[in-house]
C-alpha cells in the first residue's frame, strides 16, 4: 500500500523544502499498521547552520513590518489551513495515530485558531507611557530575536502553530524541531506559513532527534527556547538554555488530579474522566489520570464508566468512525505495557480493559485500575497512555492535600455541584490550568501551561506575549540635567 505521506524534502528552511541526505535516516511508522509510510533525514550541522543564519538573517526585516501587516499573514495562514483542514488531519493521523475522529476537530483547526488569535493581536502589540511630573517614560515592546520551538510526538500540527504563531506575531522568527517520531505535520505548517506570504527564513522547519535540539538550544544567536516534552527533558533544555540566559518556555509531562465528590453528575463526570484519559489514547500531557471519587459515589462512578467504555470504537484510525486509536510507537506502547503490570503487581484492581490487541499496529484497550493508593507507580508517574488510576477518598481537605501531594503541577479538576466548593477547590490546586465540571478544553483565549516541574511560562492568550517579546524602557529627560560635579 502507498500513503500521500512522503514529504517533498526533510526540511523547510528560508522559504524553501530542503534535502541533505548525508543526515541520518530516520523512517516514520504508521502507528495503526506498523508499516514505513515516509522517511526523512536528521539535519546535519549544515542544514543547522543554513536554518539558524535563515532565521537570524529573516528576523530585522519581519520585525520591521508593522504589526497589521504580520498579521494579516498569519490570519491568510489560517485560512489555508482551514481550507486544507480534511488533508491536514488524515497526515496528522498517519503522524500520529490519533483517530480522524480526534484531527479532524481539534488539531489543524486548533492550529488556524492560533494564528487567527495571534494575527489578529499583532497589531495591537504596544507599550505604555508613564508620566513622571514633566518626564516621561514610554515602552516599546520588542520582539526576542530568533526563537527555538521543540516538539513532541501527541500534537505535532497544534505544537508547531502554538509556538510559531505569537513567536511571528511579536516579531521573532523561528526554527521548529518535531519529534523524530512525528515528522510530518510541522513541515506543513510551514508551507502554508510561507504560502500565505511569510518572507523567507520566518518560520523554519528542521528534523532530528535531542542532539539536533541540543545543537539549536545552545546556539549563540538563538534567543529563545520553547519546549513541549517531558520532565527530565525540560530540565536538560532548561539548564543549556541558562547557560546563555535565554528565555524559555517549558510546556511538560503531569500526573494531574481530576476530583469527583458525590454530588457530581455522574454522567458528566465520567465524560470529563473518559476525555481526561483515553482521548488521544491517553498521550494528551494534562490527562487526569489520578481520578480520586468521593466514596459515596464510586460504584456508579464505576459502574457506567466500565458501561462507556464498551462503547469506544477500535480500529482504523481513518475511519470517521473510530474514536480510539494505537499507541503513537511501538516503545510507547511497551511503556504502557510495562506500568499495567506494575498497578497488577502492586496491587491495583484492574476493572476494565489494559490488553494489547491482536492485530497489526500499535493497540491497546483503555484500562481502568480502582483501588489504586498514593503510593503506587501508577498514581505518580506519568504513563503517557490510556491508564486511568480510581482512587477513593472520604473529605475534601484529604484530597486536597493528596491532590496537591506530587512534583507536578501541570492541570486538576474537579466535579460537583457545590457551587463555592468547585471555587474553593480550583483556588486551592498547586496547577496551572484548572477545570470545573468539565476536563482538557483548551481553547486559544485561555492561558495554558504548568506549575511546579510541570513547567514554566504560558501558552496561548495574551500571556503568550509576554513570553515572546520584552520590554525597553525609555526615560524622557524635559529639563536639565542635573549632575553632582
Ligand atoms: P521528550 O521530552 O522525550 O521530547 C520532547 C522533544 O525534545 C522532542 O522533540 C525531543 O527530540 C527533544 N529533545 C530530547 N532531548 C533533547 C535535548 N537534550 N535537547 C533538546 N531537545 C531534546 O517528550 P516526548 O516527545 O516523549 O513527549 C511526551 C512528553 O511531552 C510527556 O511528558 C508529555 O507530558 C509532554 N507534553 C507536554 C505538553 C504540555 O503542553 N505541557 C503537551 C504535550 C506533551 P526527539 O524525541 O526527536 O529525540
Amino acid at each position: 500500500m502507498t500513503y500521500p505521506t512522503q514529504p517533498k524534502a526533510s526540511h523547510f528552511i528560508n522559504g524553501k523544502y530542503v534535502e541533505d541526505t548525508d543526515g541520518a535516516v530516520i523512517d516514520v511508522i504508521y502507528p495503526a499498521s506498523g508499516e514505513k509510510i515516509a522517511q526523512v533525514h536528521s539535519a546535519t550541522p549544515a542544514v543547522i547552520e543554513f536554518a539558524l543564519s535563515s532565521a537570524r538573517q529573516a528576523q530585522g526585516a519581519w520585525a520591521a513590518m508593522t504589526g497589521t501587516e504580520r498579521g494579516r499573514i498569519l490570519r491568510r495562514a489560517a485560512d489555508i489551513m482551514r481550507e486544507r483542514n480534511h488533508d491536514l488531519s488524515v497526515l496528522e493521523t498517519y503522524d500520529t495515530g490519533k483517530p480522524y475522529q480526534e484531527t479532524s476537530v481539534v488539531d489543524a483547526t486548533s492550529g488556524a485558531d492560533a494564528l487567527e488569535y495571534f494575527g489578529g493581536m499583532a497589531a495591537t502589540l504596544t507599550g505604555e507611557h508613564i508620566q513622571l511630573g514633566e518626564d516621561w517614560v514610554y515602552t516599546r515592546r520588542e520582539p526576542l530575536g530568533v526563537c527555538v520551538g521543540i516538539g513532541a510526538w501527541n500534537y505535532p500540527t497544534q505544537i508547531a502553530s502554538w509556538k510559531g504563531a505569537p513567536a511571528l506575531a511579536c516579531g521573532n522568527t523561528m526554527v521548529f524541531k518535531p519529534s523524530e517520531t512525528t515528522p510530518l505535520c510541522a513541515l506543513k505548517v510551514a508551507e502554508i506559513l510561507h504560502e500565505a506570504g511569510a518572507p523567507a527564513g520566518v518560520y523554519n522547519v528542521i528534523q532530528g532527534l535531542g542532539d539536533v535540539g541540543a545543537a539549536l538550544v545552545t546556539d549563540d544567536r538563538v534567543d529563545k527556547v520553547s519546549l513541549t516534552g517531558s520532565v527530565p527533558t525540560g530540565r536538560k533544555v532548561y539548564a543549556a538554555a541558562a547557560a546563555g540566559i535565554k528565555h524559555v518556555t517549558m510546556e511538560l509531562g503531569g500526573k494531574s488530579p481530576m476530583i469527583v465528590f458525590d454530588d457530581a453528575d455522574v454522567e458528566n463526570a465520567v465524560s470529563g474522566a473518559i476525555l481526561g484519559n483515553f482521548y488521544s489514547s491517553g498521550q494528551v500531557c494534562s490527562n487526569g489520570t489520578r481520578v480520586f471519587v468521593q466514596k459515596g459515589i464510586k460504584e456508579a462512578f464505576l459502574t457506567r464508566l466500565a458501561e462507556r467504555l464498551k462503547d469506544a470504537v477500535i480500529g482504523d484510525p481513518q475511519d470517521p468512525a473510530t474514536s480510539f486509536g494505537p499507541m503513537v510507537s511501538e516503545r510507547q506502547l511497551g511503556i504502557v505495557e510495562g506500568y499495567i503490570a506494575k498497578g497488577k503487581e502492586e496491587g491495583a484492581r484492574l476493572v476494565y480493559g489494559g490488553a494489547r490487541l491482536p492485530q497489526d499496529g500499535f493497540y491497546i484497550e483503555p484500562c481502568v485500575f480502582a483501588d489504586v493508593t498514593d503510593d503506587m507507580t501508577i498514581a505518580r508517574e506519568e504513563i503517557f497512555g490510556p491508564v486511568m488510576a480510581v482512587l477513593d477518598f472520604d473529605d475534601e481537605d484529604e484530597v486536597m492535600a493528596r491532590a496537591n501531594a506530587t512534583e507536578f503541577g501541570l492541570a486538576a479538576g474537579v466535579f460537583t455541584r457545590d457551587l463555592t466548593r468547585a471555587h474553593r477547590v480550583a483556588a486551592g490546586f498547586q496547577a496551572g490550568t484548572c477545570y470545573i465540571n468539565t476536563y482538557n478544553d483548551a481553547p486559544v483565549e485561555a492561558p495554558f501551561g504548568g506549575s511546579k516541574q510541570s513547567g514554566v511560562g504560558r501558552e496561548n492568550s495574551k500571556a503568550a506575549i509576554a513570553h515572546y517579546s520584552q520590554l525597553k524602557s525609555v526615560y524622557v529627560r524635559m529639563g536639565d540635567v542635573e549632575a553632582p560635579f
